[in-house]
């Protein structure tokens, strides 16, 4: 049952028809819960809110799949908007992007046109960028453009995914740069073809990345809600005397906030990945596929009005 309703879930998230209604009715059926609202200025509201309480963020102006150039160029001034405001307000924020919308299915040059623009804004505000990793059929090219930026840049980092067999080999080969990686479960539906199936399998190729990120020497971002990746960590780091400053967790807005604060008590710095937006209906989608728990909260909060 619980496999059936992720897969109901993560079909509707791609729906585009579904995703053009969302922006015309705004943050509905409990979406609030996951995103912090429609404007950069509910966003920043947000980011205050979570600074006060020691929590770090990154920032993510919703939106995905993009298919024409006006729209992907519109969406990187919405993006540099919200670097810029991050500048301005002195928010302790980073930035998170879709590459999808900026253009990665357009083309590459308006795709790399657009990153570098958000890039040079992001470096003039002091803002570190992460490109999250999308599903299997944009992870290389995702990673290729990332490869470049990061020769041309030194705020920009990406997303690697512990679902798919091929990630070890990009822990391997992306280490030559040193780069600053978020490494994640990996949240799209993928063929068994290119990756594992079996939750267990997932879990124990993180725990392998995350050993090989940290002992290589790299910044690496934790990005869990799981408590037994968490306390994996948290013994590794002790045991191989790997300093503070060489890694985070990251939680998602909305999910586990009383977790988060507790390592913030431990000692441990803590991210919170705020999403904000009109385009949040392939976001919230995904957060139902990851939990029945969400669906239950979320047809209550339905029921209610
Ligand atoms: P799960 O396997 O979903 O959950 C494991 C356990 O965690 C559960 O059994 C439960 O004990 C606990 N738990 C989970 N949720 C709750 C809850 N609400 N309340 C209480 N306990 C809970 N994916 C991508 O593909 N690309 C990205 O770029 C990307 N960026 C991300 C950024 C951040 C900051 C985070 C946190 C996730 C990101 N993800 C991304 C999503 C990720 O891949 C997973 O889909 C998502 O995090 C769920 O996996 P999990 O590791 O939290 O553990």
């Amino acid at each position: 049952m619980e496999q059936l309703l992720r897969s109901f879930f993560l079909f509707l998230s791609k729906n585009k028809r579904m995703t053009k209604a969302a922006k015309r009715y705004g943050l509905r059926f409990g979406a609030a819960r996951f995103v912090a609202g429609e404007t950069i200025e509910l966003a920043a509201a947000a980011i205050r809110k979570l600074n006060e309480k020691n929590l770090d963020v990154t920032i993510d102006y919703l939106g995905e799949f993009v298919d024409n150039e006006a729209e992907a160029n519109e969406m990187a001034n919405q993006t540099i908007e919200a670097i810029e405001a991050i500048g301005r307000e002195n928010l302790r924020s980073q930035l998170s992007l879709k590459m999808t919308s900026m253009g990665l299915d357009i083309s590459d040059a308006v795709v790399r046109r657009n990153m570098r623009r958000i890039l040079d804004a992001a470096k003039i505000n002091d803002v570190f960028v992460t490109i999250d990793m999308e599903d299997y059929s944009r992870c290389g090219k995702t990673i290729k453009i990332f490869k470049t930026l990061k020769k041309e840049y030194d705020n920009v980092g990406t997303v690697i995914q512990a679902y798919l067999y091929r990630t070890v080999k990009d822990i391997e080969d992306l280490n030559s740069l040193h780069p600053n990686l978020r490494l994640v479960k990996g949240a799209y539906k993928e063929s068994p073809r290119v990756a594992f199936p079996e939750k267990k399998d997932v879990d124990e190729n993180f725990k392998k990345i995350i050993k090989m990120h940290l002992l290589n020497g790299n910044y690496t971002a934790v990005a869990t809600h799981d408590d037994k990746i968490i306390e994996f960590t948290k013994q590794f780091v002790k045991e191989n005397s790997i300093p503070s400053d060489q890694f985070e967790f990251q939680m998602l807005y909305g999910i586990r906030p009383e977790r988060q604060l507790e390592l913030v008590k431990e000692g441990y710095k803590m991210r919170v990945y705020v999403p904000y937006g009109t385009d949040w209906y392939g976001y919230f989608m995904r957060r139902l596929a990851e939990r029945p728990a969400n669906v239950a909260f979320v047809l209550k909060g339905m029921l209610k009005k």
